[in-house]
């Protein structure tokens, strides 16, 4: 049982303010002095002011914000979205917790530190649709950090039509709500960094976007430099505002498919090339999926990326082809696999959609056979579900079962059909 109250003294003054005991919550009474809970709380709010003055001026609020994760922690978020590519999944999350343990460190210290962590901005180098671009946004999600994706082939010098690199960080800064401070800590993806390689050294490239100078510029970026960004994207031109963005704490992630890499690194690794291209078919794949997961800088460069941009992408990785196996996976496990908003459209018209095992199987032998990779999943399921997704809403029925005869005969009447004979 609580303490029987004592009846308030009107006779008990604050020595602060001048209010009795009746006036006030309560009274703290010290030696011959007496303060009320309002003076208690101002006086608080002065001494956490005087104690914190140099403090606040050092720490950047948003960063506190930061949800920094462990790396180990970190790929477990990963592995309920993105099926496999464990290495890339790794070097990922530690070169970004380096990252940003590295602007937390900073952040926190005072004086000049003697060892400057280099920033790790990340290469991915791996076949179109195995996940790179889908593993950063992830990420970059579970960071909750500002994120936007730029493709390499749309950048140009500047002057040429296309983009300027600005844009890239324009991109990055509407993102972030405008808040340039949050933009400065962002992640960028630059997707298709193959495409602006050296044209000379890569004879697959058929249009150069002005290789080498793109490169160059982007360079610039990597390296950190203070940037100004027109706010509202386009290009520049001088009547607007800009506003200034620094690029040395953002996290520069590029990725591509560098189509024939393989062979570079057949050579490099002192494999007969001639031996290798004459190889079969199913064999070349196999050799493929290996060779790809050795690949240097050495090869990067010999592919026709400039040295310097090299020098600024320190981590490079390497993402695994999608087999059956993996797309089956894809298709059904991840959080937000294909199969399960599928059942979630259903379920929001009150229907149950249930797959029958079969399906499965159909679909991504189809994705693999028409080369379509994780994105023809959805291809492929787009073709299969148009029809009940058009009727439905109109003709609702309890449960929708969607057998392998059904999705035959609807995959066969498809346009997949066309490509086929083609
Ligand atoms: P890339 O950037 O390598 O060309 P994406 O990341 O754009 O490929 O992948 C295309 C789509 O395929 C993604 O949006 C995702 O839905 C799916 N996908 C690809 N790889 C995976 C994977 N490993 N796990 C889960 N989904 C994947």
């Amino acid at each position: 049982m609580g303490k029987k109250q004592q009846p308030k003294n009107p006779d008990l003054i604050c020595n602060f303010c001048g209010k009795n005991q009746t006036q006030a919550h309560f009274m703290i009474s010290g030696f011959e002095a007496n303060i009320c809970d309002n003076c208690t709380e101002r006086a608080y709010e002065i001494v956490s002011k005087e104690l914190n003055k140099g403090k606040t001026e050092v720490s950047i609020p948003k960063l506190s914000k930061l949800r920094l994760l462990k790396p180990v922690e970190m790929k477990k978020h990963l592995d309920s979205y993105v099926i496999g590519q464990d290495e890339a999944k790794k070097a990922l999350c530690v070169a970004v917790y380096n990252h940003y343990k590295r602007l937390n460190h900073r952040n926190d210290k005072h004086i000049e530190e003697e060892v400057t962590i280099e920033k790790s901005n990340v290469l991915m180098v791996g076949e179109t649709g195995t996940g790179k671009t889908y593993l950063v946004k992830t990420l970059a999600k579970i960071l909750d950090v500002p994120f936007c994706i730029a493709d390499a082939t749309v950048v140009t010098e500047a002057g040429y039509v296309g983009e300027d690199v600005e844009s890239i960080l324009s991109r990055l800064l509407h993102n972030a709500n405008g808040d340039a401070k949050a933009a400065e800590r962002g992640i960028v993806y630059i997707d298709e960094i193959d495409k602006i390689a050296r044209k000379s050294d890569n004879p697959s490239i058929t249009r150069d976007v002005s290789g080498e100078g793109v490169q160059q510029a982007l360079l610039k970026l990597l390296e950190g430099t203070i940037s100004n960004v027109p706010p509202g994207g386009g290009r520049k031109h001088p009547d607007q505002k800009y506003i200034q963005i620094n690029t040395e704490n953002i996290l520069f992630i590029c990725g591509g498919a560098f189509e024939g890499i393989e062979k570079r690194i057949a050579q490099r690794m002192n494999t007969q090339p001639l031996g290798f291209r004459s190889l079969k078919k199913a064999e070349l794949q196999l050799d493929k999926e290996n060779l790809l997961q050795y690949v240097t800088a050495q090869d990067v460069k010999s592919f026709g990326l400039i040295p310097e941009l090299i020098g600024r992408l320190p981590v490079i990785t390497s993402l695994n082809p999608l087999d059956k196996d993996a797309l089956r996976k894809i298709l059904i496990e991840p959080k937000n696999a294909l199969v399960k908003q599928y059942q979630k459209l259903f379920d929001m018209e009150g229907t149950k959609l249930v797959f029958e095992e079969e399906v499965y199987d159909y679909i991504v032998e189809n994705a693999l056979e028409y080369k379509l990779g994780a994105r023809g999943l959805r291809s492929i399921c787009e073709e299969i579900m148009s029809d009940a997704m058009f009727d439905l809403p109109t003709n609702s029925q309890a449960t929708f079962v969607l057998s392998l005869e059904y999705v035959k005969d609807k995959f066969e009447k498809s346009k997949f059909r066309s490509l086929k004979v083609a």
